[in-house]
C-alpha cells in the first residue's frame, strides 16, 4: 500500500481531579508514504496530543488510550512495549517541536549532540559519525558546518537551531517526520526557510511529514492533504485545494475566513471564530461545534454528525450534509 501510517478510532484522555477528560475522540486519518498532511486546528483541540500518542510520548499513569490503533508499517504502535517503542521513535519515525532550545542541551556542543543522535540510531564509528553529522548539518543549511559543530545551541540563531533540530531529527533517515508547531517560535522569514528547508528535504529523501499547526499560512505553503481539527475531533479532511476552496465544514468556513489567498505565503493565526473553544471535559453527545455555529440545528445539541463523503478525498462530520436539513451556502470569505 501507499499508506505509511494510519491513525484509526483514536482515543485519548487524561485523568484529572474532575474525572476523565477527552482530549482526542475518534480520531482517524492516513499519511500516505513521501506526502505532507496538515492537522490544523486551534490550541487545545488535541492536535499535539495526536502528535505525541504517535510517539507515545504522553505520560503515562495519567493517559488513558482505550480505543483505536496506530499501525506503522503493518504494526499496531500501540501494542508495542516501551523497548520496542524506543526502537521506532527517532529512528523510524523522528519529530521536531516547537522549541528547539528545549530539544537541544544547552552545554554540548552542537556537533557533538548531532553525532549522538547519530550513533544512537547507526554501528559506525566516531570519525564516520563526524561526518555524517557535518553532512546532515550542512544539508539543514547551517552555512561552515564543520567549524559551527564547536559551537553551543546558544551561540545559534533560534533559526539556526531548528535547522540543528531537524539535523537531528533526521540523523536516523526516518520515514515519518511529525513537526508539531516547527515555525511557531520563528519570525515570519525564518519560517519560509525552514519551511522550504523541510520540503527539500522530502524531495531529496522522500519522508512522509506529519505537520501540526495553528497556521493556515504554513498549511498553503507545506501540505498537500489537511485534517481539520475540533475539541478533539477530525471534523473534515480533504486535498489543500477541497478545503480552502470547497470546505462543508462550518468551522473550517470560519477558518478560512481569516485566510487572504490561497498560495500566498504568510503567518496566518487562527483567530476567527466567535465564541471560545468548549470545556473537553465537559462535552456531550452533539456535535462539538454547535455552541458556536451559526447553523446549529437542534439535532446537532444531542447527536454528534456521522461522517459524509464528499469525494474520494474529502470527507466531512456536519448534520448539514444530511438530506433533511436546509440548504446552507458556504460563506464568500471576508475582504482582507
Ligand atoms: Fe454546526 Fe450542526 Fe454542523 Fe455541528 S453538526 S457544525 S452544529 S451544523
Ligand atoms: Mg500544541
Amino acid at each position: 500500500t501507499d499508506t505509511i501510517l494510519s491513525v484509526e478510532n483514536l482515543d485519548v484522555s487524561f485523568q484529572s481531579y474532575n474525572g476523565l477528560i477527552k482530549a482526542v475522540r475518534g480520531v482517524t486519518f492516513d499519511l500516505k508514504k513521501g506526502e505532507t498532511l496538515a492537522i490544523v486546528g486551534e490550541s487545545g483541540s488535541g492536535k499535539s496530543v495526536t502528535a505525541k500518542s504517535i510517539m507515545q510520548l504522553l505520560p503515562k499513569k495519567t493517559t488513558v488510550i482505550n480505543n483505536g490503533s496506530i499501525v506503522y508499517e503493518g504494526n499496531d504502535l500501540l501494542t508495542y512495549s516501551k523497548k520496542e517503542m524506543e526502537k521506532i521513535r527517532g529512528s523510524e519515525i523522528s519529530m521536531v517541536f516547537q522549541d528547539p532550545m528545549t530539544s537541544l542541551n544547552p552545554t554540548m556542543k552542537i556537533g557533538k549532540q548531532v553525532m549522538e543522535g547519530i550513533l544512537k540510531h547507526k554501528k559506525i564509528s566516531k570519525k564516520e559519525a563526524f561526518v555524517r553529522a557535518k553532512e546532515l548539518l550542512e544539508l539543514v543549511g547551517i552555512p561552515n558546518a564543520e567549524e559551527r559543530m564547536k559551537s553551543y545551541p546558544h551561540e545559534f540563531s533560534g533559526g539556526m537551531r531548528q535547522r540543528v533540530i531537524i539535523a537531528m531529527a533526521l540523523a536516523s533517515d526516518p520515514s515519518v517526520l511529525i513537526a508539531d508547531e516547527p515555525t511557531t517560535a520563528l519570525d515570519v522569514t525564518i519560517q519560509a526557510q525552514i519551511l522550504d528547508l523541510m520540503k527539500n528535504i522530502q524531495k531529496k529523501t522522500g519522508t512522509s511529514i506529519l505537520i501540526i499547526t495553528h497556521d493556515l499560512g504554513v498549511v498553503v505553503n507545506m501540505a498537500k492533504r489537511v485534517a481539520v481539527m475540533y475539541a478533539g475531533q477530525i471534523v473534515e479532511t480533504g486535498t489543500l485545494e477541497e478545503i480552502f476552496y470547497d470546505s462543508k465544514h462550518p468551522y473550517t468556513w470560519g477558518l478560512m475566513q481569516s485566510m487572504p489567498k490561497l498560495h500566498q505565503d504568510r503567518s496566518v493565526p487562527l483567530i476567527p471564530i466567535a465564541g471560545s473553544p468548549p470545556d473537553v471535559s465537559k462535552l456531550h453527545d452533539g456535535c462539538p461545534f454547535a455552541a458556536r455555529c451559526p447553523y446549529v440545528m437542534k439535532v446537532c445539541h444531542n447527536h454528534m454528525p456521522d461522517q459524509s463523503t464528499i469525494s474520494g478525498t474529502h470527507s466531512v462530520s456536519c448534520w448539514l450534509q444530511d438530506e433533511r436539513a436546509p440548504h446552507v451556502e458556504k460563506p464568500e470569505l471576508g475582504g482582507n
